[in-house]
């Protein structure tokens, strides 16, 4: 999940990690790690790679804003749409025009930061 420099910055001081102990840099954007054990993000706390396993995120109340839209992902129309790969996307509405300017706007400052 791609995050901005503040989100990552109130992820550092809520938990008290480093920065880099729970992001990398995929193609010069702030992403959130993976575990290596439940390959699911750092955050999430489960005991199960699978990926219907049962989880509960450690740090929603500041979890980035990707986070918050997700399932919605833009398509290469910069359409909002909901991700084919979540496995809990029958259980959101469909994503309206909106929904696509919050996520372009994301992007854009993503780009701009990385
Ligand atoms: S909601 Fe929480 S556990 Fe899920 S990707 Fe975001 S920070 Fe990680």
């Amino acid at each position: 999940m791609p995050l901005t420099k503040a989100e990552a910055s109130l992820l550092a001081r809520r938990t008290g990690m480093a920065v880099d102990d729970f992001t990398w840099r995929n193609n010069g954007i702030l992403t959130l790690l993976n575990d290596e054990k439940t390959r699911a993000c750092v955050f999430l706390l489960t005991a199960s790679a699978d990926i219907n396993a049962e989880g509960m995120c450690s740090v929603y109340e500041v979890r980035p804003q990707g986070c918050r839209t997700y399932p919605n992902v833009l398509n290469d129309k910069d359409k909002a749409i909901l991700d084919e790969g979540c496995p809990h996307k029958s259980q959101f509405p469909e994503p309206t025009e909106e929904d696509a300017i919050v996520l372009l706007n994301l992007e854009e400052q993503l780009l701009r930061e990385g």
